[in-house]
């Protein structure tokens, strides 16, 4: 895994400087390690895996807007799958080389850097983009459209 850091693949500073310690005192130790260490929550476990509620799904780090119930879609791999992010500069890409040879594209919060999961292209799925954006539950808030 690539490591978490305060700096993006730019090398500028994410707009959100994350207090660590806050953080990990306020989300549950999974989430924690997923945000910030790049881990991944068990396939078919998350609370959104299957979600059709109507909303706007948030960084559980930082509140930052990052995908919308319209462009979520049933992909049967076990993760919240979406077809595009609710803005190109909302996410970072960064190439993940952990599971050489097989290279990945990881998916960070802009504004605060913390890992999200990852997007994969061209798999055939019946969505606008042929896009899959992969993302942990853990690492997301929905917020439901009132
Ligand atoms: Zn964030």
């Amino acid at each position: 895994m690539n490591e978490i850091t305060q700096i993006n693949s730019k090398g500028v500073a994410y707009p959100i400087k994350l207090n660590e310690e806050e953080l990990k005192n306020r989300v549950d130790p999974l989430s924690f390690d997923v945000l910030r260490k790049a881990a991944t929550e068990a396939a078919f476990t998350g609370e959104y895996t299957d979600s059709e509620t109507i909303g706007v799904y948030k960084c559980k780090a930082c509140a930052a807007e990052l995908f919308r119930s319209d462009t979520k879609f049933h992909s049967g791999c076990g993760w919240p799958s979406f077809y595009e992010p609710t803005k190109e500069d909302a996410v970072e890409l960064i190439e993940d080389r952990s599971l050489f040879p097989r290279v990945r594209t990881e998916v960070r919060c802009a504004a605060c850097g913390s890992h999200l999961g990852h997007v994969f292209k061209g798999e055939g799925y019946a969505v606008p983009t042929d896009e899959r954006w992969c993302i942990n539950s853990v690492a997301l808030i929905l917020e439901p459209k009132k």
